[in-house]
């Protein structure tokens, strides 16, 4: 169930962090554990009232939790953290003048001069490390690997609108996406500027919000996804998959995939540039005299002659048989 951090605080979705921060002081003086003491419904509130105000006094959570709810994908990877967003700034892109609106502003689609932000959303980036075993690293391998990630919701094709209903100005900035507040200070009257946050600063809102995505456009999905490990392959390598990032509310909007190859290390074999390397024992005898012994490769098991007087430590080698 989606926690409602602003009714859980007693603010408004637009209250500004200082709303929020003295919502906060309130409920904390009210249910405080030393003051309430053996009281678990006091305690229940206090630790309530801590959960929300963690997230939205950060302005990068409280964006997430706008965007997505308790319930999104924020509760699966941790915020900022964990797979999926691991390293990525994941709020970023939706900043005054995200990639979408510099691109609408290069080719002449700039909304008027106003200050309102594109309705469109850039898919993030995502980065993951993908363990392999040896043996793939050096023969190459087809596999399905399970990734979550933020797709676009397939019901109302990321425009967040019930099919069938209207995206309409919204109300609360008369589609501006920004709200003018005047202030009186002792060095005059200040105006401050801030994104609409009922609208996001899209300046518009769906009439009735996609019932699937809660008019988020986007959604955390769990896939599957098949990948090509090429042969040879050395630990450090990023595989890019272009698309494969998560989606964004168009097509064309999509990140990218970077996958991190890290090599397992394996018992029998070591790897030097494009030569495996791999011990083994003979006898004292075989070593004086010499003899033909059968040895274990990669690419099977392979004759190879011992010489007469071979020292120990000596490396023998057997042509072609390293990395394809
Ligand atoms: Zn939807
Ligand atoms: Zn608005």
């Amino acid at each position: 169930m989606s926690k409602d951090f602003y009714k859980t605080l007693g603010v408004d979705k637009s209250a500004s962090q200082d709303e929020i921060k003295k919502a906060y002081r309130v409920a904390a003086n009210k249910y405080h554990p030393d003051k309430n003491p053996d009281n678990k419904e006091a305690e229940a509130k206090f630790k309530e009232a801590s959960e929300a105000y963690e997230t939205l006094s950060d302005p990068q959570k409280r964006k997430m939790y706008d965007q997505f709810g308790s319930n999104g994908p924020q509760s699966q990877a941790g915020y900022g953290g964990g797979q999926g967003f691991g390293g990525f700034d994941f709020s970023g892109f939706q900043d005054a003048g995200g990639f979408a609106d510099i691109f609408e502003s290069f080719f002449g689609h700039g909304q008027g001069g106003a200050r309102r932000q594109s309705t469109e959303q850039r898919g993030e980036d995502l980065e993951l490390r993908l363990n392999i075993p040896f043996e793939e690293s050096i023969f190459g391998a087809e596999k399905s690997i399970k990734i979550r990630r933020v797709v676009r919701c397939d019901k109302c094709e990321g425009s967040g609108a019930e099919p069938g209903t209207k995206i309409v100005e919204c109300p609360e900035c008369k589609g501006a996406g920004q709200i003018k507040e005047r202030r009186q200070t002792i060095l005059g009257q200040v105006v401050t500027q801030r994104t609409c946050s009922t609208c996001k600063g899209a300046g518009r809102n769906p009439e009735k919000p996609c019932a699937k995505c809660n008019g988020n456009k986007r959604h955390s999905k769990e896939e599957t996804i098949k990948i090509k490990i090429p042969t040879g392959i050395q630990s450090g390598t990023v595989i890019r998959l272009q698309d494969h990032g998560n989606q964004g509310t168009k097509p064309n909007l999509d990140g990218d995939l970077y996958l991190r190859v890290n090599v397992e290390p394996s018992k029998k074999y070591t790897r030097s540039n494009q030569d495996i390397i791999s011990e083994f024992e003979i006898h004292s005898l075989q070593a004086v005299l010499g003899d033909e012994v059968e040895v274990e490769t990669m690419h099977g098991k392979e004759k190879l002659t011992i010489p007469p007087g071979t020292q120990h430590g000596k490396v023998l080698k057997i042509k072609g048989k390293g990395v394809p």
